[in-house]
């Protein structure tokens, strides 16, 4: 696989054309790279087992990983289990209350507007996707969380929430794209209740690291990988 010109550079990862027009490389960028772009490809591999159509093709290397290139539907999908972060302030509930169901939020990529949450009428005024295919995110967002949930736990860490991008394939079927990974959801110990992703990095960035490559060790240990 030849890569080819950069398509787009976003706050953590470099796309890239190659000579095949179906697939992409994705380049993982800052110091935390390599263990993002490890912990999404196994989380991905493992939905994929499970049933759940995903972007992966293979990872390239230590930061490079090509993908099936699909059209982004400019929606973040937020699955919450936990109250924390913005949800704590706009329902005012304290961090760390458990949700009785699991709740989806809506948030439209648009950096410039600070991608503000939005709701299914918003998504479809403004020809976001179509009806059918909320369904279908909707649908595989609560199915994702289910098995990420369980599977986590058997690590010994608990899936407070986290941040899915879908995208469309050629014959009009949805994927999960983009990453999954400690920077885009807030993963505790099961245990001690120990922050180990993007809260750690938001507040103290000095064991980001550390805690990044926890999570990969015990997500290997459960054979997550
Ligand atoms: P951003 O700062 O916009 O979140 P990132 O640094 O996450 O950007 O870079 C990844 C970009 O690539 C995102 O805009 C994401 O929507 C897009 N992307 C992810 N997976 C795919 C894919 N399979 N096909 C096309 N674009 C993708
Ligand atoms: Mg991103």
């Amino acid at each position: 696989m030849e890569k080819q010109d950069l398509l787009y550079e976003g706050k953590s990862k470099k796309v890239y054309a190659t000579n095949d027009p179906a697939r992409l490389i994705v380049a993982y960028k800052d110091e935390k790279g390599a263990v993002n772009n490890h912990i999404s490809n196994a989380v991905m591999r493992m939905l994929e087992r499970e049933g759940v159509p995903t972007h992966l093709v293979r990872q390239m290397s230590e930061r490079e990983t090509v993908v099936r290139r699909v059209r982004m539907i400019p929606l973040e999908i937020i699955v919450r289990n936990v109250v924390a972060g913005k949800l704590s302030t706009l329902i005012g509930q304290p961090e760390g209350t458990r949700l009785r169901s699991p709740v989806l939020e809506y948030r439209y990529k648009a950096a410039l507007l600070g991608n503000p949450m939005i709701n299914r009428f918003h998504v479809f005024a403004l020809e976001l996707c179509t009806p059918e295919m909320l369904d279908e995110i909707d649908r595989l967002a609560f199915r994702i969380n289910k098995i990420l949930k369980q599977q986590l736990l058997r690590a010994g860490i608990r899936l407070i929430d986290c941040k899915l991008e879908f995208g469309c394939l050629p014959d009009g079927s949805i994927v999960l794209a983009d990453e999954i990974s400690p920077d885009t959801s807030r993963l505790w110990d099961a245990e001690t209740g120990r922050k180990l992703g993007k809260d750690r990095f938001r507040r103290d960035l000095s064991n980001t690291i550390d805690a990044y490559q926890e999570i990969l060790d015990r997500l290997e240990r459960i054979h997550c990988s």
